[in-house]
């Protein structure tokens, strides 16, 4: 078993499978489109933004978007989501979260077209994940760790799960769907007691909080998997996840990196909804 569980591992079997796809939908002539709508000018939203951008160019896929102001009226931002849920060249919406305190999250979250919500964020998309059913695309990063222990083929039936974090983008979609493969999640926060007994007696734990390295050996008790969903910067401004990897690294039966882990593979996994959503279009259209 490898373990160092790399990103770019995962990644590359999503990107062959994607570019197969395209192939077949440019023969229909359709090109898998994403709209992407960012408001402001934060560096990680930039950062991410290029990412996606740059996988996009190399795998056929197009990326139009539009950036407003921080102080962009809501009527503006509100018209714009409407006009991609309207725009049947675009087949998926990524919109830059959190926006700025002064808008109401809630509501303009919620306007992105269920089927063009390639990134989760609508509640129709996290209903679809808490009732287990098919059809809605659950937050990408919770799919990301999915589609790692598949790759790796480390297993979730009957194993116990501990998730440190219950956002709605990672840590509560996460605990379904593990729950949906038969493992059992335990979903801890930062009112959690006992962090380290649940830990320690977990056959896998998923790292998704935001902090930096907190995560060290006294954690584990030997031959656990970790994912680590973190992003943080370190003291010596270099990027690192919720877990000391160094510190951990000969404890645990496998781990993934940061960087070089979940992210990349998140960003694979928003691309790759774009496609699947272009693959529906087509066949909708084979049967017309
Ligand atoms: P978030 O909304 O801030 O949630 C953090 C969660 O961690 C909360 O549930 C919080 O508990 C919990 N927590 C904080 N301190 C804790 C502690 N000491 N012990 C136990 N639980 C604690 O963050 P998020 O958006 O889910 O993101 C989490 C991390 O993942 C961040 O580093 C982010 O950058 C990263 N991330 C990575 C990707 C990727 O693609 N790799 C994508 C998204 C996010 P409470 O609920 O009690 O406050």
């Amino acid at each position: 078993m490898d373990k160092i569980l790399k990103g770019k591992a995962v990644s590359d079997k999503m990107k062959e499978k994607m570019l197969k796809e395209v192939k077949k939908l440019e023969k229909k002539e359709i090109v898998p489109t994403l709209g992407i709508i960012r408001v402001g000018d934060n560096p990680d939203d930039i950062a991410y933004e290029k990412t996606i951008e740059k996988q996009a160019e190399n795998l056929g896929i197009e990326v139009v978007k539009t950036v407003f102001y921080d102080n962009v009226p809501e009527k503006n931002l509100i018209r714009e989501i409407e006009s991609y849920n309207e725009d049947e060249t675009i087949h998926g919406i990524m919109l830059f979260r959190p926006l700025p305190a002064r808008f109401d999250e809630d509501k303009i979250r919620n306007l992105v077209l269920p089927e063009k919500d390639i990134d989760g964020i609508t509640d129709e998309s996290l209903s679809m994940v808490f009732a287990g059913k098919k059809g809605g695309f659950a937050p990408c990063t919770a799919q990301a760790t999915i589609e790692i222990l598949k790759h790796y083929q480390l297993d979730i039936k009957g194993k116990n799960v501990a998730i440190l974090g219950r956002s709605l983008v990672v840590g509560k979609p996460l605990a379904m769907m593990i729950l949906g493969k038969n493992g059992t999640p335990i979903i801890c926060h930062s009112k959690t007691k006992n962090l380290k007994e649940l830990t320690q007696s977990a056959d896998i734990v998923i790292c998704a909080m935001g902090k930096g390295k907190m995560v060290d050996d006294t954690y584990f008790s030997g031959n656990q998997i970790v994912i680590d969903v973190g992003i943080n910067v370190d003291e010596q401004g270099n990027l690192c996840g919720d877990v000391d990897f160094d510190k951990v690294l000969e404890q645990v039966s496998a781990i993934t990196p940061v960087p070089g882990g979940v992210g990349g593979v998140t960003t694979s996994v928003l691309l790759s909804n774009v496609v699947s959503n272009a693959v529906k279009e087509m066949k909708k259209e084979l049967y017309k």
